[in-house]
């Protein structure tokens, strides 16, 4: 017998998502695993933000498949192979995924799962979809393709979703890379608050108080060099409105707007496309996925700054494979500190 989550309601284009869009069934499994198959036991899942678009039958997106109504969700997910009838694996290895199905226990083909080796992580399995998985990729890969860091260059950078899990990754990689001075928006007291202290941000401004216009300016005296861009909207119409010329906007999501019905990547308000035009400001799309061939190197890089200390990692975890659709729906509304995960089974 095995949990499964299937997608339940599509939201239809401008639909805010909550726990409910998902169900819980109880279901069976086939007693045999085939040849090049694997039965595997999930330990975490992953919720993410492009998951939203996959809610809509039209995801507005080119490279993603909405899911359908009544059939198990997929996404992210790390487990441990049960039985194994893969040549290259074997009962006790941990494999990963990026359309690991919300299942409790499942039959997968073998070929399509990747080895994990816990030891890169100090036994933190879970880092492998956050810090050491996709989102430590995206913040690397972001920063070193789109966002022209050079050391000594006294650069600024702006992170906009500094405390979610990209974010809290992007603005520690800008200054491994060389960044002078970073700065995040987050969307709490605390979150600010983490990412000072704890994080090594020279300052973070709560986009929910205040004016967030007037602290840019003050917190960031020389402008803006380097704009790591998660949510897009107002947000980052001020932060653009700041730029200095030839500086570089890393495109790397547009969340404030995954509830509209608009195309990816949303086009800019006219007075700030104005400003990214006669400023000369790079603002290119970037897909993680397109550099697949930096995986290795790239998850290697992101484990040692990792074990050196030099990348802090904070989590979110909700217990429950019950409870992935509430972790979904309270990533999307800020509730998450890092990486939301979902631990499944211990
Ligand atoms: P995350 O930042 O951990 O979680 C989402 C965060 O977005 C929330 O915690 C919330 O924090 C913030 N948020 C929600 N609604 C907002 C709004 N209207 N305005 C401002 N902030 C809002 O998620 P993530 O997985 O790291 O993803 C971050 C971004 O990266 C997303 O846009 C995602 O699509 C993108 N992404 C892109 C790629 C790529 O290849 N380009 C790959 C992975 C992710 P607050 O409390 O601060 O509001």
């Amino acid at each position: 017998l095995i949990y499964l989550l299937n997608a339940n309601l599509t939201l239809g284009k401008n639909g805010v998502p909550v726990a409910e869009n998902f169900r819980l069934e109880q279901s069976t499994i086939p007693d045999t695993v085939q040849a090049g198959q694997v039965r595997v036991k999930t330990l975490y899942l992953s919720v993410d933000p492009y998951m939203r678009c996959r809610m809509n039958e039209d995801t507005g997106s080119d490279y993603l498949q909405p899911w359908q109504l009544s059939e198990v969700a997929d996404g992210g997910g790390i487990g441990v192979v049960e039985e194994s009838k893969h040549h290259n694996l074997a009962k006790g290895d941990f494999v990963t995924s990026f359309t690991w199905p919300w299942q409790t226990v499942a039959i997968l083909d073998g070929d399509l799962l990747q080895k994990l080796v816990p030891q890169l992580v100090d036994g933190r399995l879970s880092y492998f979809l956050g810090a050491a998985g996709v989102t430590g990729l995206t913040a690397l890969l972001g920063v070193r393709e789109k966002g022209h860091v050079a050391a000594g260059a006294n650069q600024t950078m702006v992170v906009s979703g500094a405390a979610g899990a990209c974010g809290s990754l992007a603005g520690q990689i800008g200054r491994l890379e060389g960044c002078s001075r970073v700065v995040g928006i987050a969307g709490t007291d605390e979150k600010c608050s983490i990412l000072v202290q704890e994080m090594g941000f020279d300052a973070a401004i709560n986009y929910k108080k205040g004016d967030v216009a007037k602290q840019l300016r003050e917190l960031c005296p020389g402008g803006v060099d380097v704009y790591f861009d998660n949510v897009g909207g107002d947000i980052s119409d001020t932060v653009i409105s700041q730029m200095n010329q030839n500086s570089h906007i890393i495109l790397c999501g547009q969340i404030s707007q995954y509830n509209k019905d608009v195309p990816y990547p949303p086009p800019l308000p006219p007075d700030t496309e104005k400003i990214q035009k006669e400023r000369n400001i790079t603002r290119e799309r970037f897909l993680v996925l397109n550099y697949m061939d930096k995986q290795e190197a790239s998850v290697l890089q992101l484990c040692q700054w990792i074990q050196e200390g030099k990348l802090k990692v904070r989590e979110t975890v909700v217990e429950g494979l019950a409870n992935i659709g509430a972790a979904f729906q309270s990533m999307m509304n800020g509730g998450n500190i890092g990486k939301q995960i979902v631990l499944v089974s211990k």
